[in-house]
């Protein structure tokens, strides 16, 4: 059986139908409760796949459909944060947010997203990605009055997110992939035990395992923080070398229209590179051969049987239409460097 070269697939997040939530926005409330939230919440899951096949998406997701946020929605499921203890942190030394607070030692009492996880295996033949949240991301979206170590914390979370990835794993998941956008920011940290923590979230897994590193979603504390990382964007090369030697699988980044020099790549050599061809932070959508062009200089750093065209981040702020047509513009251009391949 011939393997396909050049999988697409997005980093994560969709936008929702504006029957489930208000649309363009993060943390939008739920326009439904009880029974009635969760047959929604399945029914814009099934809308979500349908898009991504539509469009020509080979490796699909749930779009996120059943999550008000990417981080938040995991921790809500956990023991040992309250929520109505809020304290104002400083989330990825960008922009202060009100966040709940560790009070007691963290567990996950049950599974989070692994009957979502079943519900989308069950409609769809295609490779299934799951994103999670990566320890060290967590961390940094809470105020720690129990452990008063991020260190600690991470390890805590490291072995939750185990937990709900073997599960995953189990429920037919082919790639769990790790959303730690903090890795751009703290280096040290990601040096000392990042990676390590992210290692043991991934310990005794059989399916593939991904990290997603971003510059994150086109909001305006994102927009303003990347005004101010100057013209070469060389944040990747403090993680690189050491995810490079890490046993993850996959590396998840944002390529277009970033700041990011390409060459940054070559350090993470004999990794499969999912290359963010698609710009989340402008609703300009790109044509397939742009798409194609930043796959093609991609190319000079990644063996095309390890790349997997993909977005730069999360769509879920964008409108629906747009971001239908940057899923058209991804197949389209991952198609056109195909057959130069072929
Ligand atoms: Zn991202």
């Amino acid at each position: 059986m011939s393997k396909l070269l050049l999988p697409t697939s997005t980093a994560g997040s969709l936008p929702k139908p504006v029957w489930l939530a208000e649309p363009e926005k993060l943390w939008s409330p739920w326009k439904l409760s009880g029974d009635a939230l969760i047959e929604a919440k399945q029914d814009a899951l099934l809308v979500s796949l349908q898009e991504q096949l539509s469009a020509g998406i080979d490796i699909v997701s749930d779009g996120e459909q059943t999550r008000q946020h990417f981080v938040t929605t995991f921790i809500e499921h956990l023991d040992g944060v309250d929520f109505n203890q809020r304290e104002t942190v400083r989330i990825r030394n960008r922009y202060d947010a009100s966040v709940p607070t560790v009070v007691g030692a963290v567990s996950r009492p049950k599974s989070v997203f692994v009957d979502d996880a079943k519900f989308l295996r069950q409609h769809t033949d295609k490779p299934i990605k799951w994103a999670l949240p990566g320890p060290m991301t967590m961390i940094d979206t809470l105020y720690d009055a129990h452990y008063k170590s991020r260190e600690k914390l991470a390890w805590e979370f490291a072995k939750i997110l185990n937990e709900e990835a073997k599960e995953l794993e189990a429920a037919g998941v082919d790639i769990i992939q790790f959303d730690e956008p903090a890795f751009n920011v703290f280096f040290d940290e990601v040096n000392d035990w990042g990676v390590a923590t992210l290692e043991r979230a991934i310990e005794g897994l059989k399916c593939e395992t991904a990290v997603h590193i971003c510059y994150g979603y086109g909001i305006e504390a994102n927009n303003n923080w990347k005004k101010t990382l100057g013209n070469e964007w060389r944040q990747y090369e403090e993680s690189f070398p050491k995810l490079q030697a890490s046993n993850i699988d996959i590396i998840s980044l944002e390529c277009q229209n970033s700041h990011v020099p390409m060459d940054l790549i070559e350090l993470i050599r004999g990794k499969k590179v999912m290359v963010g061809a698609i710009d989340v932070a402008t609703n300009a959508i790109e044509t397939p051969d742009a798409v194609a062009d930043t796959l093609r200089k991609a190319l000079q750093f990644v063996d095309a049987d390890k790349l997997y065209p993909c977005t730069n981040c999360g769509m879920a702020p964008l409108s629906r239409a747009v971001a239908r047509g940057k899923l058209e513009a991804l197949a389209a251009g991952a198609a056109i460097v195909r057959a130069e391949l072929s």
